[in-house]
This record gives C-alpha cells, structure tokens and sequence, in this order.
C-alpha cells in the first residue's frame, strides 16, 4: 500500500478545506487536501451567491472554481477519492487509511462540511430518485409544468423554490412555522412569486404515489387537520448534519453532532483542527467557511512550529 506523509491533511475540498490550503501552502507547510465528493463542496449547488464580499451576485458553482485555481497556484496536493477507511486521530503522526494508500500527517484540519438532513418521513426513501430530491439544481428540468413541493423555511428552501418556478407550474413552499429564517431578500422574492403558494404551520407527514410521488401528506402543528397536496416531487431542505462518519467520532461534539473547537479551530484533540459547516457555529456561510480556514491553518501552522521547537530541545 502506498504511503504518504505530509505535514497537514485536510479532509474536504469545500470553501474551508480551499482556504485552509491556501493558508497553509503560503506558509510552506506540505499540505494535501482529501475530497470524497467534489471539490467546491456545498456551494457549488447554490444558484447565486450574493453576500460573499466582492462579488454582489455569482454563482456557487464559479465561486468554488476560483477558490480552486487560487488554491492550485501554490501547489497543494489535491487526493479525490471515493471513501476513506478509517481516521487515527490520536496518535502521532494521525493515521488516515484510503482505498487509495495511506496517508500520515502531523496535523489534520476536518473540513468534511456537512450533507442535507433528510425529513425521516415514510416514502422519503422510497421515492429517492422518483420524485424525493435535495437537489433542485440537478432535478428541477424534471418538472417542467408540473407541481413540486419544497419543504423548509431557510435560504435553500425559498432559493430553490424560487428556481424551481422555472420549470414547475406550481411549487409549495411548505413550513413548520409561519416566520422564516430566509434572508430578508429571498423572503421577498418567494413572496412575490405568483407560482409559489405557503402552506404554513405544517409538517409533511407522509410521501406517497404508485411508482413515482403523487401525494405529500402534511400535519397542520397547531390544529393537527391532515391535508394531501397533490405533487409531483418533493425537494427537502430542512438544514445540515455534519460529514463526520469516517471520524467514529473522536472528537468532542454537540448535542447536534457538529464538532466542538475554540476560537483557535483546536478540537479535542492536539493538533487536529476542524473548520466550516462540520464544526459548531452560528453562521454557516461561504464567508465563515473560508474564515474558519484561515484560522485553522494559521494554528495548525503553530503547532507545526511548536514540534519543531520540540524536537530541537
Ligand atoms: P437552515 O437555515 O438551517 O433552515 C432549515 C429550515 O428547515 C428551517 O426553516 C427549519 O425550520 C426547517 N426544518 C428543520 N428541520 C425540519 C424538519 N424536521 N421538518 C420540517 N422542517 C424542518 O438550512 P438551509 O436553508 O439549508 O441553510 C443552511 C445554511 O446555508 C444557512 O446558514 C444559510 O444561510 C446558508 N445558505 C446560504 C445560501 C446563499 O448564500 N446563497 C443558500 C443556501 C443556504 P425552523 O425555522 O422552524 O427551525
């Protein structure tokens, strides 16, 4: 099995593994990024991004690209790979063994990022791919005048619902309270939105249909009235779990599953730093992403230094 060694690894390509890798590459630190799903992470699926300073509107997609090549000028190694086997955290130097060989490194940054939570409703994973969707980017030409539901009450939700009224002829937006933790912004253009109808207070219950989805079933929470909306597909965005699986977790994490660091990105263990979505934070964005990168690679920088000094002594 082939092995490498590197000072820092960081898991995951997203905007904190790109930032991170920037940082650290600057400071000559041998550093290699590992990306199981595609390198950009996240944002690449948002449509537009329009609070990344310096860029009043582009796409998600574009963003990442150039968080890419800005990363690439300064020769990080980059391993795309389908799974990672397992992770040894604790010992020294961490241990991650891939299909691909094994690798060693001093430091670890985990910027595994997170993946959409699914809704835990019966028929939600019967209808995976025939009709249940977290992707309208990549299943909203499927429902040309059709009749789709999202489900949701955040940026993702009302930003999909409004793409998906390009092709859909209806699209319901529905949520689990009548106010919405959307940007003020997007809010506005769901609700100008003439295809886009509410349903408000409600809960989806259940997803049916004969070989594809006919019927989302949904809970009205304050009067318990059951009502069938009759849908074509369904599109969930109800939020984030973290990408911690390879982790088995040996870091200390929240009652959500996020990992716990200081201010510094220093996890619960020595020299392993975790930076972006995976982490517990209060702001997930592309802008707190690519900040939580810098400030983990300059700690793992210092830590870096500060085994060198011991090895000198
Ligand atoms: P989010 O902000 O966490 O919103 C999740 C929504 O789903 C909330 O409205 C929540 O309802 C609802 N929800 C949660 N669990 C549910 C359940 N079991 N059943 C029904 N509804 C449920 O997630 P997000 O919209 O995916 O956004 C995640 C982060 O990415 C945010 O920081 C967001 O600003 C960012 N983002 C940015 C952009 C952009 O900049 N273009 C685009 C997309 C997302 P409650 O409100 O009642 O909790």
């Amino acid at each position: 099995m082939k092995k490498y060694e590197f000072d820092t690894i960081i898991l995951g390509g997203g905007p904190a593994g790109l930032s991170a890798g920037i940082y650290l590459a600057r400071s000559n630190a041998k550093t290699a990024i590992i990306e199981t799903s595609m390198i950009g992470g996240q944002p690449s699926n948002y449509l537009e991004i329009e609070n990344y300073p310096g860029f009043s509107s582009i796409g998600g997609y574009e963003l990442m690209e150039k968080f890419e090549e800005h990363l690439d000028k300064f020769g990080v190694e980059k391993f795309e790979m389908q799974e990672i086997k397992s992770v040894d955290l604790t010992s020294n130097p961490k241990v991650i063994e891939t299909l691909d060989g094994i690798f060693e490194a001093k430091t670890i940054i985990v910027a595994c990022g997170a993946h959409c939570k699914k809704l835990g409703i019966k028929g939600e994973k019967e209808f995976l791919g025939k009709g249940v969707s977290y992707c309208a980017i990549c299943d909203g030409a499927f429902y040309q005048d059709k009749t789709v539901a999202v489900v949701g009450g955040g940026n993702s939700a009302l930003e999909e619902a409004v793409y998906l009224t390009k092709f859909a002829k209806k699209v319901y937006v529905i949520h689990r309270r009548d106010s919405f933790r959307a940007d003020k912004i997007v809010q506005e253009r769901a609700f100008d939105n003439e295809k886009i109808e509410f349903v408000l207070n409600s809960s989806p219950v259940e997803i049916s249909g004969a070989d594809t989805v006919e019927n989302i079933r949904v809970r009205d929470v304050k009067s318990n009235d059951i009502r069938d909306i009759k849908v074509d597909g369904v599109f969930a965005y109800i939020g984030y779990s973290p990408n911690i699986e390879c982790l088995a977790c040996q870091l200390v994490q929240d009652e959500n599953g996020f990992i716990v660091t200081d201010e510094t990105m220093q996890t619960s263990i020595q020299g392993v730093f975790a930076a972006g979505d995976v982490r517990r934070t209060p702001l997930r964005q592309v802008v707190t992403a690519a900040s939580d990168g810098a400030i983990s690679a300059v700690y793992a920088g210092k830590y870096l230094e500060s085994l060198q000094k011991l090895v000198g002594v």
